[in-house]
């Protein structure tokens, strides 16, 4: 966001505002996000066309979380263009000591216990999918209903794959996604 001026777009942080807003499809949402499943395609659909009726993603857009399904995609190619996808990889142990050591701060912070700890004194919250349950739900989903868009977009040209696994520090793992951006059309 900060390099290129462009906002990202989060389905997840879309949906948990809707959840904290009381919304119908906060409302609708909540029971698949709590307990690690997808939440329905045409839920998820009508909250990123929304979104890409504001300007600011007019001249560009960091789009996170989304898609995660086949027909998430094909809606997404009537909604907008993409230039490329970058798919993060690492092992299903990385992820899970990432995810369950997640603690957020209340000023919007994401810390890891032992990767970034909070400072002493600072409140943190566990998010209630970062629990061991929803994880191993969560890892199942994406084999099963997001990995087919490896394939879907290789076939386009549009994928990307760079390496995020232990030991890379977040530091590394972006750069490694800025190597790929620029070498766009290379
Ligand atoms: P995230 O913050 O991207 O990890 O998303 C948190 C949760 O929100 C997911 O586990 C899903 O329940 C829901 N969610 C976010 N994005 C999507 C999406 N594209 N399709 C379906 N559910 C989603």
């Amino acid at each position: 966001m900060e390099k290129y001026g462009i906002p990202q777009l989060s389905t997840g942080d879309m949906l948990r505002e809707a959840v904290r807003n009381g919304t119908e499809v906060g409302l609708s949402a909540k029971r698949f996000m709590d307990a690690g499943a997808l939440v329905p395609d045409e839920v998820v659909i009508g909250v990123v066309r929304e979104r890409f009726n504001r300007d600011d993603a007019k001249r560009g857009f960091i789009l996170d979380g989304y898609p995660r399904t086949i027909p998430q995609a094909q809606a997404l190619a009537h909604i907008t263009t993409l230039d490329m996808v970058l798919r993060l990889t690492a092992s299903d142990q990385t992820i899970v000591e990432r995810l369950s050591g997640r603690r957020l701060g209340e000023d919007g912070t994401i810390y890891h216990v032992t990767n970034f700890p909070p400072p002493a004194g600072v409140k943190v919250t566990q998010r209630d999918d970062d629990k061991q349950d929803a994880i191993v739900e969560r890892l199942a989903v994406c084999k099963r209903q997001t990995a087919p868009l490896a394939d879907y977009y290789r076939k386009s040209g549009l994928l990307r794959e760079v390496t995020a696994d232990k030991p890379l520090t977040v530091d590394q793992i972006l750069a490694n996604c800025i190597r790929e951006i620029e070498t766009k059309g290379a």
